[in-house]
């Protein structure tokens, strides 16, 4: 079935990539007769040995492939966000800013275009703790995807934003990194998803060329001096890469930046019509689908927005209360619609600042709320890697683990009174209240596995 879903694509769009550099018809025809490769990036700060004599992605740090494609939603790991699933080609971001940032610390980074989180989780991994990620999504339904894998990744400097791109211009100056991962044509994910080749066309790879614009003009000025924009699409077409490229040369003052490749990647660099580097990938030169990946640095002059002075917003009171959740009271608890979030002190300015610009859907780690006697823990806590390792906890089977993911009975006896968060090989995975002879699963409701567990 695969194959001949593959066959079909028009010859009018092989034609069409004839003239790309790197494209090779035999080898990307043949690999589009193929499956396409299963990978996942292991969260390092999680890291319990898993997939560990995979054959790893050369560019990737944690990036692994696997041999054939898991039922991953029958994996309690994955729910503890132990890895993310993610394609291996777009993992190439790591080996690029590993390279142009050089460890800097303390970053202020914008993953613009963010559902469902696979550059998020990525960058998350990759920054430091002082540096902010702000993880953004426009569309409500998918912002609250990426919030999800936001909350299992358990990176309390990762906070989620829903806006559109032109509510940053005003927040002039202030990203060292913006990533722009665009909404395109999708041709790099035919083999992953046939249906995109019935709605490929002409036109459709036009207007997303002038969308991509129209986000990376409403972007740019939020963008440091000297500051990075890395762009990305899944689109082979050179009207939503190279010209794109070539319209940010034209438009703007800036310096296109390379970045060393290994011949055996299969990794094409492309040089655009205004001499802008672009690394690109085909199905068949690559083990990976479809990519399109350039960093270019900021070189017009841009005034940084610096926040004003603030009052501290740290409730003594509900940090007192909450402190015991997690490893370090270094944190300011800042109260919420209803939950308390952990954010570190580094971020309180940017806490400040932003909101006047952005709606904040996620700042920082929900805590929880105070009740009448106790503490009701978020559900984020148990996800965190920030948590306190000594809270009362129970470890569960990969059985009971699926019960509790399904928000079933897992029929345990006998556990002490009171919160409990639950682990699976170690990790947490949410909480329980134990009140002798019953537990109350809180899972939240949304997070259900709703698929039949196998026997
Ligand atoms: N970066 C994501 C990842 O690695 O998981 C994938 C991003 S996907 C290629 C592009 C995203 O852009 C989608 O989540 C889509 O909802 C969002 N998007 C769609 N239209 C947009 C617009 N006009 N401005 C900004 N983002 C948009």
């Amino acid at each position: 079935m695969f194959a001949e879903q593959m066959l079909q694509i028009p010859p009018s769009i092989l034609q069409d990539l004839q003239g790309i550099t790197g494209f090779n018809e035999q080898a990307f025809v043949a690999a589009h007769m193929q499956p396409p490769p299963v990978s996942v990036r292991i969260n390092g700060a999680k890291d319990i040995g898993l997939f560990a004599n995979n054959e790893k992605i050369p560019w990737c740090n944690g990036g692994i492939y696997l041999p054939e494609r898991p039922v991953f939603t029958l994996d309690p790991a994955y729910h503890a966000g132990a890895y993310y699933v993610q394609e291996a080609s777009s993992m190439f971001l790591d080996h690029m800013l590993r390279h142009l940032l050089e460890g800097n610390t303390g970053l202020r980074v914008l993953d613009l275009c963010a559902a469902p989180g696979g550059k998020s989780t990525l960058l998350a991994s990759l920054l430091d703790k002082d540096s902010l990620l702000i993880a953004n999504e426009v569309i409500r339904t998918r912002a609250s995807i990426l919030e999800e894998n936001v909350a299992r990744w358990g990176h309390m400097n990762t906070w989620v934003t829903s806006n559109d791109p032109r509510d940053f211009t005003k927040l002039t100056g202030y990203f060292d990194v913006i990533v722009v991962d665009a909404p395109c044509s999708g041709s790099g994910l035919w083999r992953k998803d046939a249906r995109a080749i019935d709605e490929w066309s002409e036109a459709n790879v036009e207007m997303c060329g002038e969308r991509q614009q129209r986000i990376l003009a409403d972007v740019w000025p939020a963008l440091k001096e000297d500051g990075i924009l890395v762009y990305a699409t899944c689109s082979y077409s050179p009207k939503e890469d190279e010209e794109v490229l070539d319209w940010l040369a034209e438009t703007y003052d800036t310096a296109s930046c390379v970045v060393p490749l290994k011949e055996e990647w299969g990794i094409t660099q492309v040089q655009s019509g205004k001499g802008m580097t672009g690394y690109r990938f085909f199905p068949g030169n690559v083990k990976g689908e479809g990519f399109f990946i350039a960093a270019i640095r900021k070189k017009d002059e841009e005034d940084e927005l610096r926040p004003a002075k603030y009052k501290p917003c740290n409730d003594k009171k509900a940090h007192q209360q909450a402190a015991y959740l997690l490893n370090n009271t270094d944190f300011l608890c800042i109260p919420g619609k209803e939950d308390f979030s952990a954010i570190l002190p580094a971020h309180e300015a940017d806490l400040l600042l932003l909101k006047h610009y952005v709606y904040l859907r996620r700042t920082g780690l929900p805590l929880g709320q105070p009740a009448a006697k106790e503490w009701l823990p978020a559900h984020d806590v148990a996800l965190s890697i920030d948590k306190n390792k000594d809270l009362p906890a129970i470890d569960l089977s990969r059985d009971q683990a699926l019960l509790y993911l399904k928000r079933e009975d897992m029929g345990i006896e006998g556990a002490p009174k009171g919160w409990l968060m639950v682990r699976y090989n170690g990790l947490g995975l949410g909480w329980v209240k134990s009140l002798g002879n019953r537990m109350n699963n809180y899972l939240p409701k949304h997070w259900r596995i709703r698929m039949e567990i196998p026997e």
